[in-house]
């Protein structure tokens, strides 16, 4: 069975804005082929970055949304029946070992515990990964790079990697970017003016500074961007903001009305 691998190469540059040393530094990880942990809150850039690096290292980058009811199967492979006996299809983890593609599994602490232990053999000096069912151990490709995203904000006792799983990985610690930072973000994703741009960053901040007072966590770069978008296609800007920004983040009338009157003293 032949791997299409083009199919997974980044071929237009991603735009990314670095926050600080963060791409040198990934790259000295990937030279020595160290699993990499982007930790940070969501929509805040963790997946642009690895796409951006999967781009500028020239590797192909596999991505595994990671849930619940996801299992070790999903990643691995499995065998699938068919008319004329049983055939096996590699999952997508198999597949970025064979190939020699950066795996990026995205929040893999919803995964059950099954799936992460998958890894672990993957994560050290063998860098192999068995397949169980199929009888088979495959050695990585020199290339392949494993890379988990991990919000900590979310952990509780009950879900969160344990120490023998992170003590894995060499960790990235990823936040919101700073204001002007992301003034220049909106204003390039979106294509709006840097005046407006600003505006949105600072209902962000209002928002984020409400994180443990009634919002689990504050409004992403990622929500910024969509009201971005709306505005540019012509959206009043504070519709734009109660849409993108405050509904899908909260349903507490009172942490509502809070956002809503700070937008209404922004625009
Ligand atoms: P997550 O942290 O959940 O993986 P993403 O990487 O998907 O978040 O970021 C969400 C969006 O925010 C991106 O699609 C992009 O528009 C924007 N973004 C966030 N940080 C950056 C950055 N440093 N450079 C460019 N775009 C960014």
């Amino acid at each position: 069975m032949t791997i299409d691998v083009q199919q997974y190469l980044v071929r237009q540059e991603p735009y990314y804005q670095p926050q600080g040393r963060e791409v040198q530094l990934y790259e000295a990880a990937y030279r020595n082929r160290l699993p990499v942990m982007v930790k940070g809150p969501t929509g805040c850039g963790k997946s642009r970055f690895i796409e951006y690096m999967a781009w500028k290292l020239d590797r192909p980058l596999i991505t595994v949304a990671c849930n619940e009811d996801m299992t070790a199967s999903d990643l691995v492979g499995r065998y699938l029946l068919e008319a004329d006996g049983t055939r096996w299809i590699d999952g997508p983890l198999t597949t970025a070992a064979r190939i020699g593609a950066i795996c990026y599994l995205d929040e893999v602490v919803e995964a059950r515990q099954d799936t992460t232990v998958v890894i672990h053999p993957l994560t050290d000096h063998r860098r192999t990964l068995p397949l169980d069912k199929k009888g088979e151990l495959i050695v990585a490709h020199p290339d392949f790079q494993l890379v988990i995203s991990y919000n900590p904000g979310y952990q509780s006792l009950m879900k969160d990697l344990k120490q023998s799983t992170k003590q894995r990985f060499a960790a990235f610690d990823f936040d919101y970017p700073d204001a002007d930072l992301e003034t220049a973000i909106l204003a390039r994703e979106a294509g709006i003016a840097a005046e407006l741009a600003g505006r949105l960053v600072k209902v962000g901040l209002a928002a984020r500074n409400l994180k443990g007072h009634g919002l689990d966590e504050g409004i992403s770069t990622r929500l910024l961007v969509y009201a971005a978008k709306l505005i540019n296609d012509g959206v009043d800007a504070a519709d734009a903001c109660r849409m993108a920004l405050v509904r899908p983040i909260t349903d507490d009338a009172d942490i509502r009305d809070t956002l809503d009157n700070a937008i209404d003293a922004i625009f």
